[in-house]
């Protein structure tokens, strides 16, 4: 059949082919644990879902406005202004179905056919693949090991050319764990002024941050209205089933956004809504005992992964991935990269991890090799699942 041919250009996530190869493994019989995905492992708290369930109850079943019915918004705008230390009105809020759809939206409402975009490699894969589907040129920008995954400021300036339209950044890190300092968002918010550029700043992990506190460059002056703040209840609440994120921006753009909401989505389920406004003004001890277990659960995973011949990695700050340094594995198992490694654990270990490749291509110079792990799992699956990866990358050496 006829496609357009726009859709060559639309990347995916491929962390979910590994998801699905998983669950054919386990449908075989296979015993395999999982550290693949990017989401909490806990359930929706309680008066979460008690909200929801009244809301359904109440009748709040049928369409909302497309930026999502006001309470919200004033709730979010609540939020976001206390957390990031800036006024921010409920005009300027764009609530969707999940964090995602203000990727795609803003790339799609600010860019235009060759445009660059300058985006975080390894990184989160949509970006890239958005910038690609609207025309846009990808300009990767490496972060760095040495850098404790975060980029040489250098790096970034060489990189702004008159084409530049929108830098994008993420902190906490999928996948690196890592965070920008306040010193990095300082450097990136006098470049975005200076040479007039937008930022999406994607804060989808801004409370899971486990070393210092969160900072975002909206908080910084002249930042407000270039930024892009995307945040959203699937990984705080672990409520990534529910589709419920949102945007923060200037009004016009907000406008803008709405109308592709009203285009393709009409607008994110009302009931859902209603559970957003108790998500962010109920008790929050449910999300805080999550945040604590996963704390403690990255320093489980990194003291043991660090015990494993051939494998280093950092202490990640945020969010709940560790992003594992395996060249030396690679090359003490004959093992080509890290996706051959991402195989070999699945086939030999029965355990799941993301190869460096499922997070963007190789930067240029990039000879180490990377494998991600979510710790966004049981204590005993860490325990046992790096036991098995200890066994299996120790076995040739
Ligand atoms: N941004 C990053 C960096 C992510 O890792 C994710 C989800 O994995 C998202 C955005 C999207 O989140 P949501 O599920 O709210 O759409």
């Amino acid at each position: 059949m006829y496609m357009a041919k726009r859709m060559t250009r639309l990347g995916t996530e491929t962390a979910f082919e590994v998801l699905a190869q998983v669950n054919r493994l386990r449908a075989e019989g296979k015993d395999i644990i999982s550290f693949a995905i990017g989401e909490p492992d806990f359930d929706t708290p309680q008066n979460i879902k008690d909200a929801a369930i009244k809301a359904i109850k109440d009748g709040y079943t049928h369409y909302s406005s497309s930026a999502g019915i006001l309470p919200l918004r004033e709730s979010i705008a609540r939020y976001i202004s206390k957390t990031r230390d800036i006024e921010v009105d409920s005009d300027e809020v764009v609530v969707t179905p999940g964090g995602k759809p203000i990727i795609f939206n803003s790339i799609f409402s600010c860019i235009n056919e060759g445009d660059e975009v300058m985006y975080p490699n390894p990184g989160f894969p949509i970006y890239e693949s958005v910038i690609n589907f609207v025309g846009g040129k990808p300009v990767p920008l490496p972060l760095l090991e040495e850098k404790n995954f975060s980029f040489d400021t250098k790096d970034l300036q060489e990189r702004i050319t008159p084409k530049t339209k929108m830098i994008i950044i993420n902190s906490p890190q999928n996948p690196t764990g890592g965070t920008l300092s306040y010193d990095d968002l300082k450097t990136t918010a006098r470049i975005a002024i200076q040479n007039d550029i937008w930022v999406l700043s994607d804060e989808i992990y801004c409370n899971m941050v486990y070393d210092g506190k969160f900072q975002s460059i909206v908080s910084i002056p002249g930042m407000k209205e270039r930024t892009i703040l995307l945040d959203g209840f699937s990984k705080t609440y672990a409520m990534t089933g529910w589709r419920l994120g949102f945007g923060i921006m200037r009004k016009e753009l907000a406008t803008h956004i709405a109308r592709i909401e009203t285009n393709a989505n009409s607008c994110t389920a009302t009931f859902t809504q209603y559970a957003g406004i108790e998500a962010l003004e109920g008790p929050q001890d449910d999300s805080l005992a999550m945040i604590g277990e996963f704390q403690k659960r990255r320093d489980i995973i990194y003291k043991e992964l660090n015990n494993i011949k051939g494998i280093t990695c950092l202490k990640p700050k945020g969010a709940f991935y560790i992003y594992p340094n395996v060249t030396e594995a690679c090359r003490n198992l004959d093992l080509r990269d890290s996706k051959e490694f991402q195989q070999y654990l699945l086939h030999r270990a029965n355990v799941a991890v993301l190869a460096r490749s499922c997070f963007g291509r190789r930067n240029e110079g990039e000879k180490e090799e990377y494998i991600r792990l979510s710790y966004a799992t049981s204590r005993e699956n860490i325990i046992e699942g790096v036991k098995r990866i200890k066994n299996a990358t120790e076995s040739k050496s």
